[in-house]
């Protein structure tokens, strides 16, 4: 016999996760996981920035609709803030000043606090910054540390109590589409819904394989991160994240010591990714050329997948063809700043609501997140 439900999400990370905790109120609801841990893959390998003017205008409205979230989550949702102040400092060479005062043109129309910084207001903020290296800086006080562990267990947590089902180590094997219903196997049981929710990550496009629907051309791309020590002879736990003006690599302080990337974009298969020693080599050389800082040891390294479609708009709500086949996909860089935004939006358009208003009078778009822009 096999289990029905009214919704059926693949995919425990933060997509799945916050989408399962909106709509689990909205009927029965099951996430299934390949892995034993939901966080295993993409979000638990993020850089824990939320910065509101990041991305384009879809992005920025489901990440300052969700502020109101992450600053007030629900009663129990959590015991620490989710966010924490940290501010992003964009840094520009005397060659990429032009490209700062566009940045500062786009981000001002957004945030109204951001500030034009000159070379001793920049090394004030992070004495590190060499002074032959830099010719200005933008200050963007709004963006904060994100807590994505507590984020995402609060999801978790959260639509679990509200009656979704979570089954881990169930890698969804086959999707089909019977009599009005999907029958779904994974980890050796058979479920059923009407809706199916492709929260797959960087496997979107190989889960909607299964389904029989058309791919959205999501290609994973991999970037690293490293840990290495901070500087001994000078408090750093107050600075602000620091990031090149045309994202070559960004760098902030992190539980004691500092984090670096190269911002790498390398198109991969979906996988569990690993970094590459010249993707940690470049991460150190473009740091050491813009600050002082000694990169003499690195504690931990690791890369992620952050998935894009070619307009690097996420893709959210039901395929033009496949009937009852939901995207929830393409969450780029931007995943966890905007999971309450997106996790409110999945919610309302796989159950056959609206958008919430507050999010579309930030800008939020069903047609411009909709699939459909892919037939
Ligand atoms: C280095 C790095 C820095 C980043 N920094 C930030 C940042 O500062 N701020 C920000 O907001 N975002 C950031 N991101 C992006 C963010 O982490 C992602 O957008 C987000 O985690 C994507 O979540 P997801 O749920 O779509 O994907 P995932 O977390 O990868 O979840 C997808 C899940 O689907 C499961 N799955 C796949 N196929 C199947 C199947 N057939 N059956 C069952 N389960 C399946 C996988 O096991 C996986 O757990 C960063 C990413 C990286 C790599």
């Amino acid at each position: 016999m096999s289990k029905n439900f009214d919704f059926i999400i693949i995919g425990g990370g933060m997509a799945g996760a916050s989408c399962a905790y909106f709509l689990s109120g909205k009927g029965s609801v099951l996430l299934l996981e390949m892995e034993s841990q939901p966080g295993y893959h993409t979000t638990g390998r993020s850089a824990a920035l939320f910065a509101p003017s990041y991305g384009n205008a879809q992005i920025r409205a489901l990440s300052i609709g969700g502020q109101p979230f992450f600053f007030e989550p629900p009663a129990g949702f959590c015991e620490a803030p989710l966010l924490t102040p940290r501010g992003a400092l964009f840094i520009a060479r005397n060659e990429q000043m032009q490209t700062m005062n566009d940045v500062y043109d786009d981000v001002s129309s957004v945030l109204k606090t951001v500030q034009k910084l000159d070379v001793a207001q920049v090394r004030e903020l992070v004495p590190v910054i060499r002074e032959d290296y830099v010719a200005g800086g933008l200050l963007d006080i709004e963006s904060m540390d994100m807590d994505v562990n507590a984020i995402h267990q609060g999801f978790l947590r959260g639509s679990r109590a509200n009656g979704t089902e979570q089954v881990t180590s169930a890698k969804v094997e086959s999707l089909n589409r019977e009599n009005g219903d999907w029958q779904v196997t994974a980890g050796g049981e058979t479920y059923k819904s009407k809706v199916v929710i492709n929260a797959a990550g960087a496997w979107c496009d190989q889960v909607a394989d299964l389904a029989g629907a058309k791919r959205v051309g999501l290609v994973p791309k991999r970037r690293t991160a490293i840990i290495f020590d901070g500087p001994t002879d000078i408090s750093f736990s107050d600075w602000p994240a620091f990031v090149d003006v045309d994202e070559e690599f960004y760098c902030r302080p992190e539980s004691g010591a500092m984090m670096g990337s190269p911002a790498d974009e390398t198109p991969m298969d979906p996988c569990d990714v690993q970094p590459e020693e010249l993707d940690i080599a470049i991460a150190v050389d473009r740091l050491q050329q813009a600050t002082t800082l000694e990169i003499k040891r690195i504690t931990r390294s690791w890369a992620g997948l952050r998935s894009f479609v070619a307009d690097k708009t996420p893709v959210v709500g039901f395929d033009p063809e496949a009937e009852g086949f939901f995207w929830l996909a393409g969450q780029g860089g931007y995943g966890i700043q905007t999971a309450p935004g997106m996790g409110r939006t999945s919610a309302a358009l796989a159950s056959g609501e609206e958008i919430p208003s507050d999010l579309v009078d930030l800008g939020a778009s069903k047609a411009e997140l909709s699939p459909e822009r892919f037939a």
